[in-house]
């Protein structure tokens, strides 16, 4: 039969909405790209930091060479005065009288210079700037061997000493005096005081590790800052600043960690123009980077604090969208189960309990549906009265349990009969039923009606009070055009039909009565 089925609730849908996993994907990816994108400044900012120091530095090189050139270039400069005078003027009594004095005005007036100094080929003191006379031999220091064996007449830089004459620190700068032959005639000396640069050097901040160099080329250390007597004139030719500065004439910067504390630094180094020196500064890298672990690790922990708070609002967010979703699905099944319910109700009120066929109320309501839709359409309409021959005495004979499940059988085959969907058998009440043909002609019609009488012969049901010894029936078909009738009144189809079937009755019933016409005329 004809199952009701009311679209407006909606279908279950058991698919599940990704919308809580998409919100998960979507928040860790805004926390991985949070937390890479701090990782990313705190990088940006890491390598500003020692790109800054390492101009600082090479800036710094810059100021301390070009200080021990300025310095270094006076002495050399005094000594060229002294050579050229003592080579000219030569060493008499009143002549050296007369340097004397002037050695002492240019040390008193130049306070890089520890003191100015004249040795004879034998390495003894001529004269110098110091207020007393000086005794003593200079023959076996390392600038006096030098000028003796070599005629070069330029300043040579020796290596740092403590001065005999006063115990100072000195740095000796030195020419060779010839004699008008050419021969070795004794060392002019200009020593610069070794505190002065100290006192320079101090004044740069290079943070409490930080570092400065003098030194000689040939890897002789002539200052470094912090200050450490023992540390003067080391060999620094096993260290890697001393190494970097040899190999590379250029100036240049570098992080590394010597041997000499262990601190790690970012160095720059320089070579002094004109003399065989180089200076290098070293800022500690912790030092430098000081500021910025400060801020990173502040914006470490706040960017960790955003990440949980949005991680906290995700869990949140997440945990009402699942929660939503369930809801959203118990609310589909339990409209799902409610449809199911409805149809179920329906399907009991529209049918016969005995029989399983369409009731009295459906078939009221499908025969006013089909009539007017034929009506508007101009399609036949049919309709067929049924009733089973001498079902009282079938009752009488067999009991009415017997009787119910002979109606119900005969239902069976009533409704096998009509096949199509919009064919609707009805139990119409007692043992009569009837069915609705829509937009069926005669001819189909009564194939309907002889398929169904067909089938309930084929039942074979026994009726010994039935003159056909088994159970048949009577049916009344009638076939029009509704379009066609004076009136809309589908239950005149009814009632022609149902005077078909007692023209079937009274004519011996076992047979349908067919006929075709309009309704109203009929
Ligand atoms: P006819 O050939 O003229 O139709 O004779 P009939 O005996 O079938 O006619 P009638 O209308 O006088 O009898 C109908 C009988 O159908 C009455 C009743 O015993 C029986 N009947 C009606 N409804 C039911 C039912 O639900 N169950 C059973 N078992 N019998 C029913
Ligand atoms: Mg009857
Ligand atoms: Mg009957």
């Amino acid at each position: 039969m004809d199952k009701p089925a009311d679209p407006a609730l909606p279908v279950p849908d058991g698919s599940r909405r990704p919308l809580a996993t998409l919100a998960i994907v979507l928040l860790s990816c805004f926390c991985v790209l949070l937390a890479a994108l701090q990782a990313w400044s705190a990088w940006r900012a890491y390598q500003t930091e020692l790109d800054d120091s390492r101009v600082t530095t090479a800036n710094m090189a810059r100021a301390l060479a070009s200080h021990a050139e300025t310095s270094i270039k006076l002495g050399d400069a005094v000594l060229a005065e002294m050579v050229e005078r003592i080579e000219h003027d030569g060493m008499d009594d009143a002549a050296a009288a007369r340097l004397t004095q002037r050695l002492r005005t240019i040390t008193h007036d130049v306070g890089e210079l520890h003191g100015l100094f004249v040795y004879g080929p034998d390495g003894k003191w001529l004269t110098s700037s110091l207020p007393r006379p000086m005794q003593g031999n200079n023959f076996d220091r390392e600038y006096f061997q030098y000028h003796l064996l070599h005629n070069e007449r330029g300043t040579h830089v020796s290596v740092p000493v403590r001065s005999r004459s006063t115990g100072a620190w000195i740095l000796p700068l030195s020419r060779r005096i010839e004699a008008p032959d050419g021969s070795f005639a004794g060392v002019a000396l200009a020593t610069l005081n070794l505190a002065w640069f100290g006192r320079f050097y101090e004044s740069f901040d290079v943070g409490k590790n930080g570092t400065i160099v003098l030194a000689l080329d040939n890897g002789t250390l002539i200052f470094r800052r912090p200050f450490n007597e023992d540390q003067v004139g080391m060999d620094i030719r096993n260290g890697t600043i001393w190494q970097l500065a040899q190999n590379n004439a250029k100036p240049g910067s570098v992080t590394l960690t010597p041997r000499i504390d262990n601190i790690e630094r970012m160095y720059s180094y320089r070579h002094l123009q004109g003399f065989p020196l180089f200076v290098a500064c070293g800022v500690a890298v912790d030092e430098i980077l000081a500021g910025w672990r400060r801020s990173t690790l502040q914006t470490a922990v706040l960017g960790l604090a955003a990440l949980l708070l949005l991680a906290w609002a995700g869990g949140l967010l997440v945990t009402q969208i699942r929660i939503r979703e369930r809801l959203e699905g118990d609310l589909r099944r339990a409209s799902a189960a409610l449809q199911r319910h409805n149809a179920s109700l329906q399907n009991l009120a529209d049918s016969d309990s005995l029989t399983g066929l369409a009731n009295r109320r459906l078939f009221e309501d499908r025969l006013v549906r089909e009539y007017e839709r034929a009506r508007r359409s101009g399609a036949p309409f049919a309709l067929v009265m049924i009733d089973i021959d001498h079902f009282k005495l079938y009752n009488d004979r067999y009991g009415h349990v017997a009787g119910d499940d002979c109606l119900r059988r005969v239902a069976g085959a009533i409704a096998a009969g009509a096949r199509r969907p919009a064919d609707l058998a009805a139990r119409y009440g007692g043992e009569e039923f009837a069915v609705i043909l829509a937009d069926t002609d005669l001819a189909g019609a009564q194939a309907v009606a002889d398929r169904i009488r067909a089938a309930v012969a084929g039942l074979d049901l026994r009726h010994q009070d039935n003159p056909a010894g088994r159970v048949t029936l009577s049916m009344g078909l009638y076939v029009g055009h509704p379009a066609l009738a004076d009136r809309n009144d589908p239950l005149a189809w009814v009632d022609v039909a149902d005077r078909l079937l007692y023209e079937a009755k009274g004519a011996g019933r076992n047979r349908v009565v067919a006929r075709e016409g309009h309704a109203a005329a009929a």
